[in-house]
This record gives C-alpha cells, sequence and structure tokens, in this order.
C-alpha cells in the first residue's frame, strides 16, 4: 500500500522527544533506520520502510502524520516540498470558455496546484532533492487531454496570468500610484473598461500602500485582467469584498472568458463560487499532507457532491460525513429580554454621515449584518459601546462590548498558549477544543497562518467579559468546512452563556446560516451610511437583496442558498411576488 509520512519537525520540541519517538518504531527494533534522526537533529521516516503502524504519531504530539494511500495512488506525485513534507497528487485543468473553480478545505494544496500551473512552481515528481523542471508534466500526462493543455505551455502558445491570493503583501513588493501600475501592466488597451468594471476611477490616484484590502483585491483583479492572457487564474479573488462587489466581480470573470479564454479560481464563498463557475474540481486530501484533484464537474453537482463527501465516479470517500444545511435551530431558552434600546440617532464624522434607525437588540440572539464595506457598521458597533457619542437621539444604556476587528493585527507578539490564557482557563470545551485551538498554543502570533490567527482572535473576544460581542468578518481566511463549523460553535455559545453577538459579514450562506435576525446597512459608502433593523430574516434578507436586485432559492438536495441565474423563471417569479428570499 502506498503510504505518505509527514514530519514536520518544527513542532518536536528536544533532542529526547525525537529519541523517545525513534525507540516506539518497531522497524528500528528490527535494526533498520525506518525513523532516523539527520546530522542536523532532523526527525526523518523512511516511507519504503515503514510499515503504517501508526506508532510513532501519538508521541509525535500532532508533528508526525502516517497516510496510507488507495492502492491506485501507487504513483509520482506531480509535487513534492521535500523529505516528509507535502505532496500534491494531480492538477486542475482550465477549460476554454468557461470559469472553473476548485474548493476544498485549507491545507489541501489549493494554492500550490495553481502555481504549478502558473509556472511559480517547477513540479518535481516527488524528486525533490532535484530542481523541478515543467517539461516533466507532458511525460506525467502522456496520452492525456492535459498533454495538449502543457505542450501548448511550453511552445508559448497558452499565456496564463495569475493574481496572488495574499493581495495585502503587493504594496510591500510593489509601489507606486494605482494610475501608474494599470497602465504598465495594460496589454490590452482595456484601461477605460477595466477601470470603470472595477469601480476603480475614484482611487486611481491613490498610492498602493493607502487602499484598503478591498480596494487592493480590485486593483489586483484589475492588473491581472489587463493582461494578454488566455487562462486567467484568480486566487481567493473576492477575500475583502462585499456582497455587491462580489457579485460584481462574479459577472467581470465571466466576462473575461471566450473560446480561446479560460478562469481558473479558489473560492471560499460557496454561493458565489456556484454564481460563477460554470465547472468544479474538488480538492480533498489531508492538511498539511497531501492534496488530490477530482476530474472537473458542473459547479451544481460539484458543489452537492462536495457537500456529500463522496466522489462517486472515483469512489472516493473524502470525509466521513455529510454537510447538511438543516433549518437553523431556534435557542433552547430564547427570551424576549431587552439588552439595549436606541432612539432615532445620527453621527456626522465629517466626510462621511451616519443615520440609525430606531431599534432594539434582545438578548440570547445573534444578529447578522450585512452592508457594503465603508457604509458605518463599526462606527455603529462604537456608538452602542458608549466610546463615541451621538449628535443627537440616545440610548438606554451602555454597554459593555468586545470586539475582534475587521483587520487583524498583532499589538504585541506572544505565545498562544498565553494570549489565550484566559479563554484556556474557561472556554476550554465551548471554544478552545472545537476551534481546533491547541495544535496552536505552542506558535508565536506572528507564526500563525491567516485562517488559524483568525480562530485565535475568535477565542480571545468570545472569552472577555461583555454584554454583546461584535465579530466583524470572522469568516475571512476560514474555508467552507470551517465557517460552518464555527456557526454552530457560536449558536452553542450564545445558548449557553445567553449572550448576543453581531456577526458582520459577507458570505451571505454563513450569516443565513447563523443569524437569527438581521440589521441591514444601505447608502453610499464613505459618504452616508443608515442602520435599518434588526428585523426577522425574512424581512431583513428580503430588503438586502432587493437593493442587490438578487434572488435565492433553496437546493432542492442540500438545501444549500444558491442565487438564481438573472431573469430565470425563478427570479422573475420571485421578484413578482417580493419574495427575493426563499420561502423556508
Ligand atoms: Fe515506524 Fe512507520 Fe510505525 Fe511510525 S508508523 S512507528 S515510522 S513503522
Amino acid at each position: 500500500m502506498p503510504r505518505i509520512a509527514i514530519v514536520d519537525n518544527e513542532k518536536l520540541k528536544s533532542i529526547e522527544q525525537k529519541l523517545q519517538i525513534q525507540k516506539i518504531c518497531p522497524v528500528n527494533k528490527t535494526g533498520q533506520e525506518c525513523i532516523g534522526i539527520d546530522p542536523a537533529g532532523k526527525l526523518t521516516i523512511d516511507e519504503g520502510l515503514c510499515t503504517g503502524c501508526g506508532l510513532c504519531v501519538k508521541p509525535g504530539n500532532g508533528a508526525i502524520q502516517i497516510i496510507n494511500l488507495p492502492e491506485e495512488w501507487n504513483k509520482k506525485p506531480v509535487h513534492r516540498y521535500g523529505e516528509n513534507r507535502f505532496c500534491l497528487y494531480s492538477l486542475p485543468a482550465p477549460s476554454y470558455g468557461n470559469v472553473v473553480g476548485l474548493v476544498g478545505i485549507n491545507g489541501v494544496g489549493k494554492s500550490t496546484a495553481i502555481k504549478v500551473l502558473a509556472r511559480m512552481i517547477k513540479p518535481n515528481l516527488g524528486d525533490y532533492e532535484k530542481e523541478g523542471n515543467f517539461d516533466l508534466l507532458l511525460d506525467y500526462f502522456k496520452g492525456t487531454e492535459a498533454q495538449a493543455f502543457f505542450q501548448k505551455l511550453k511552445e508559448g502558445k497558452v499565456k496564463i496570468s495569475y493574481k496572488p491570493q495574499q493581495v495585502e503583501l503587493i504594496p510591500k513588493s510593489t509601489k507606486g500610484k494605482v494610475r501608474d501600475l494599470l497602465k504598465k501592466v495594460d496589454e490590452k488597451n482595456l484601461f477605460e473598461k477595466i477601470v470603470e468594471e472595477l469601480d476603480l476611477k475614484n482611487i486611481l490616484d491613490r498610492e498602493l500602500t493607502q487602499l484598503s484590502g478591498g480596494e487592493l483585491q480590485r486593483v489586483a483583479i484589475a492588473a491581472s485582467a489587463l493582461k494578454k492572457a488566455n487562462v486567467y487564474i484568480f486566487d481567493e479573488p473576492t477575500s475583502y469584498l462585499d456582497i455587491k462587489q462580489r457579485i460584481n466581480i462574479s459577472k467581470f470573470m465571466k466576462g473575461l472568458v471566450d473560446e480561446n479564454t479560460s478562469v481558473l479560481l479558489v473560492e471560499h464563498d460557496l454561493i458565489i463560487l456556484d454564481y460563477m463557475t460554470e465547472f468544479i474540481h474538488i480538492m480533498y486530501g489531508t492538511a498539511g499532507a497531501y492534496g488530490v484533484v477530482s476530474k472537473a464537474k458542473p459547479s451544481k453537482n460539484g458543489i452537492n457532491t462536495y457537500l456529500s463527501g463522496y466522489i462517486r465516479d472515483e469512489n472516493m470517500r473524502f470525509r466521513p460525513y455529510e454537510i447538511k444545511f438543516l433549518p437553523r435551530q431556534p435557542f433552547v431558552e430564547k427570551t424576549n429580554i431587552e439588552l439595549v434600546c436606541w432612539d432615532d440617532l445620527s453621527k456626522d464624522l465629517g466626510d462621511f454621515k451616519l443615520k440609525i434607525d430606531a431599534g432594539k437588540l434582545y438578548k440570547h440572539r445573534v444578529i447578522g449584518v450585512l452592508g457594503e464595506n465603508g457604509i458605518g457598521k463599526t462606527t455603529f458597533v462604537k456608538i452602542i459601546a458608549g466610546k463615541l457619542k451621538t449628535d443627537k437621539g440616545n440610548i438606554n444604556q451602555q454597554l459593555k462590548v468586545s470586539y475582534k476587528p475587521q483587520y487583524l493585527e498583532i499589538e504585541e507578539d506572544e505565545l498562544v498558549e498565553f494570549f489565550l490564557a484566559n479563554a484556556i482557563a474557561k472556554y476550554k470545551t465551548q471554544l478552545i477544543t472545537p476551534l481546533h485551538l491547541e495544535q496552536t498554543f505552542t506558535k508565536m502570533l506572528s507564526q500563525l497562518s491567516g485562517g488559524e490567527l483568525q480562530r485565535v482572535m475568535i477565542a480571545k473576544c468570545l472569552s472577555e467579559n461583555a454584554e454583546l460581542y461584535l465579530l466583524d468578518e470572522p469568516s475571512a481566511y476560514l474555508d467552507i468546512e470551517q465557517r460552518l463549523a464555527l456557526s454552530k460553535i457560536v449558536r452553542d455559545f450564545v445558548e449557553q452563556k445567553g449572550a448576543s453577538i453581531l456577526v458582520v459579514d459577507h458570505d451571505l450562506l454563513f450569516i443565513d446560516y447563523i443569524s437569527d435576525d438581521l440589521m441591514v446597512f444601505e447608502g453610499l459608502p464613505a459618504k452616508e451610511g443608515s442602520a435599518k433593523g434588526p428585523f426577522n430574516m425574512r424581512q431583513g434578507m428580503n430588503r438586502f437583496l432587493k437593493h442587490l436586485q438578487i434572488t435565492l432559492r433553496k437546493d432542492i438536495e442540500t438545501h444549500r442558498p444558491r442565487i438564481n441565474k438573472v431573469d430565470s423563471v425563478l427570479d422573475r417569479e420571485q421578484k413578482r411576488k417580493n419574495e427575493y428570499y426563499y420561502a423556508n
């Protein structure tokens, strides 16, 4: 049976621990060196000798993974990062005339796969001691459709344009004004058109260093789209974007493809992935160990297959359970005890004005907050927390608020275990274990990945003593499974603590799944905002979706929300009835 052994030497603290692990191995006991320690003190595992008994895994304390692979994978990987490190087993295929998506959990190699296609990683077919070479793929995919693609790529007949995942790093490597950057890469002479389509007019004269995350994202997409290419690759193109911008980007992606052009993208927002792609590949495997790309499937079936955890035509169960969108369970102890109420309020902040309609929040509720970026959501919370005085109107009391901001900044670098000491002492079973934070304890905050830092900050925020919690964009950097798990963790926390939580997010599926009530922010970003609600979900969603002119339906098989195709029979029917939000 083919087998891979993954060792994270950073997690193995001492040479004594390594020697201890070495002693346990039954193959070592026979005198062979299955587990070795190299001259640099690194623990290594010989995959050829390993029998897969798994005895070294427990004392490895999360540092060792032994994975037995199905017999049919007794083949070389496309790429391996090094000895006992991550393996990628296949690649997605661009499809001309179509937008193709990649979906899967974090850590199974989605970014690695598209970086190989974008020629940013030279594939080594598992021979990590030699430098990789793109031509190796011609042999590897011999006799398949992919071979023709790689042949054309080699001959320069296919050109690739690539947008990286972490747009926040762009200002560190590229300096200058937005206009100059975009003009420089405008190989298609489409500057004006793309600036208009991506709503970049107002920021053309800004320095890249002055841009917000959402602005950087749109500039990065524009820069990629302005290049002449046949395959456009976008790694997470909707991070930092609000829902209106996500819908706009979806239309933009569809507009990029034609019979000679394809778009390939990685996306975690399931509603948007469904809306903007024609086909998807599922990526599965074990996070940090290996990843496999499924064959392409039409998006609707592909997403349903992904949720089911079983790829029938490949006879592959990649998750032991199915993800189901069951109706939201009301809290057992639903109370109607008022937490805070306010009159009509207003606040003038110079260029920006916010109006808040009179409203109230109840205890024991999750309140979703929807609205564009820059429209006053954070200002509203500061007012409720008494941190900002209003110009007009009163609030009946000041609440103690705990707040997780949208942009995660580390004020002082420290060990996660110390940073989360309070949460570990008070909420181990409610927060630490379900958020899988134990494995981050020995890392410094600055060493965490985006998804790990997000989960740490959520636990920190919820462990504070407060009457109202605000989670601003908690879904950022989390994959679909983590988002759904987070919904459950937050709702269980509210159930047990009787707290109320405001959740600001741009993932409609996540907001729909987690919220009891909804606040809607309307207006003109950076100019004027108007806060309305909380409404019940039907009223709030109807109001919000009507503003966007999109209608939602539920998938018959999985009950997941889907956006209706504009002008389809359902879309027209729901708009006629003024029912933009599906019936439960
Ligand atoms: Fe040795 Fe492999 Fe067993 Fe680990 S799983 S103890 S390396 S034989």
